[in-house]
């Protein structure tokens, strides 16, 4: 995924935007534990700063992702967004460094789209915010029926009941 800088390279104070539609890099898909539908659709702002230019790129990411809680899958939504700057300098860009290099006309943007990716996955993925999760004794989807069993009175299951959505502690 890359995107053309010939012009706005040339010139300090310029601007331009572009939009990214393509399959996503396989550097996302390795950030994501879920299989990414649809392609990529990135929005991207260069701006040249003189010294350096400056990328925006922000976008929504879709993966068929597993409830943590009642494991049906669904689609998760990722929105996602980085900045980062670009300097005109040979070699490698330094994993570690303030900055990115290129060469050329083009800017590859697979390793910022990636890490925007990854910064923008929720801590653990839930079908809804209301979802009432599997029962841990028969296993009934608590989302689609309730079940007869009585909760565990074993303080030793306390910690996993705190687990639980709220409305089933
Ligand atoms: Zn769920
Ligand atoms: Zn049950």
């Amino acid at each position: 995924m890359d995107v053309r800088v010939s012009d706005v390279r040339k010139w300090a104070g310029r601007e331009e935007f572009t939009r990214v539609v393509e399959p996503w890099p396989h550097e996302c898909q390795a950030r994501v534990e879920f299989p990414l539908i649809n392609p990529a659709d990135v929005r991207v702002r260069v701006r040249n700063t003189g010294g350096a230019l400056v990328v925006e790129v922000s976008g929504e990411a879709e993966c068929q992702a597993q409830c943590a809680r009642c494991l049906e899958p669904f689609g998760l939504r990722v929105p996602f967004s980085a900045v980062e700057e670009f300097r005109e300098e040979p070699g490698p860009s330094d994993p570690n460094g303030d900055y990115s290099r290129f060469t050329g006309d083009r800017l590859v943007l697979d390793d910022l789209v990636a890490d925007a990716v990854g910064l923008g996955l929720p801590m653990v993925s839930v079908c809804s915010p209301q979802c009432r999760g599997l029962c841990p004794q028969c296993g009934v989807n608590w989302n689609q029926a309730p079940c007869e069993c009585v909760p565990w009175p074993d303080d030793r299951l306390a910690g996993l009941r705190a687990l639980l959505p709220p409305d089933r502690t």
